[in-house]
């Protein structure tokens, strides 16, 4: 079987080969780990672009204004396993995507999809860091080259306009905007304030956006988040639109007002 065309046949222009030994000491502790196959020797990794073409006035992270992408790359990658398991039924194959034991920003870049960036996403040629990354582990042997780990040209951009200054020697995840929209609970004054300069109720996009490694890309979002309706602001609680396709589903619409509220006091 063709991977190659496999991968055409789903639109997936960025995919490569990480031999599951180069992570296998890094793997992330989480309930998911015992979905592993025994034996896993290989893991197919593949990129979902999802910057859209142009943006009108929004509240919303780039990644949270299109179709959870939890949802879109797990079916695409079901469909891609039954395809697998039906000319390799000897072989277990397993998706994942975010909720996964493999670090996968650095599965990505042995599977020479990108660089890994200061702000800890992956940077892809094509894309830039706009790429959710999803990926199939299996217990079948698929060559790969031997790729050595490639960073960012650490400009420190990214460092400098962090409105929550998380980027430094280590990524302090408690101080990233993005997950203090995500918090739950009564915020403190530095975190409210926080919320107020990024103008964005889930999420922040500013290292992103400032990355000098993310002009001159391609923007060719994956087809199914243009062919689902984009949601790019969300106005208020009450307001009966359904969230249940969205990333921001999983806190629920209360951390939504919460932060709305937050910058429109
Ligand atoms: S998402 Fe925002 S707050 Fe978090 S690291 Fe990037 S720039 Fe900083
Ligand atoms: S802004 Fe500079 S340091 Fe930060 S990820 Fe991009 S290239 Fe690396």
């Amino acid at each position: 079987m063709n991977l190659k065309d496999l991968f055409n046949k789903y639109d997936i222009d960025q995919w490569g080969i990480c031999p599951f030994n180069n992570i296998k000491n890094n793997l992330i502790k989480c309930r998911a780990i015992t979905k592993l196959p025994e034996n896993s020797k290989s893991i197919i990794v593949c990129l979902f672009p999802y910057l859209l073409p142009e943006y009108t006035e929004r509240n919303l992270s780039r990644y949270a204004c299109v179709k959870d992408y939890h949802i879109i790359a797990l079916n695409i990658l079901s469909d891609i396993c039954n395809a697998l398991i039906n000319n390799f039924p000897e072989n277990k194959f397993v998706c994942f995507t975010d909720n996964s034991p493999i670090p996968e920003v650095k599965a990505a870049a042995y599977a020479n999809l990108g660089v890994i960036g200061r702000h800890g996403l992956l940077i892809n040629k094509q894309y830039g860091s706009w790429v959710f990354i999803g990926e199939i582990v299996t217990d079948l042997y698929i060559p790969a080259e031997q790729i050595n780990l490639q960073y960012c040209i650490n400009c420190g951009q990214c460092q400098e306009y962090c409105p929550g200054n998380a980027i430094g020697n280590h990524f302090d995840k408690s101080c990233c905007v993005s997950f203090i929209t995500q918090k739950k609970g009564e915020l403190n004054n530095i975190e409210t304030k926080k919320i107020i300069n990024s103008g964005l109720i889930w999420g922040c996009d500013k290292c992103q956006e400032i990355c000098p490694m993310n002009k001159n890309i391609k923007i060719k979002p994956y087809p199914l988040f243009l062919n689902n309706p984009q949601f790019l602001y969300y106005p208020d609680i009450n307001y009966n639109d359904d969230i249940s396709d969205r990333a921001f589903n999983w806190r629920g619409k209360n951390i939504l007002k919460r932060n709305f509220d937050i910058i429109n006091k």
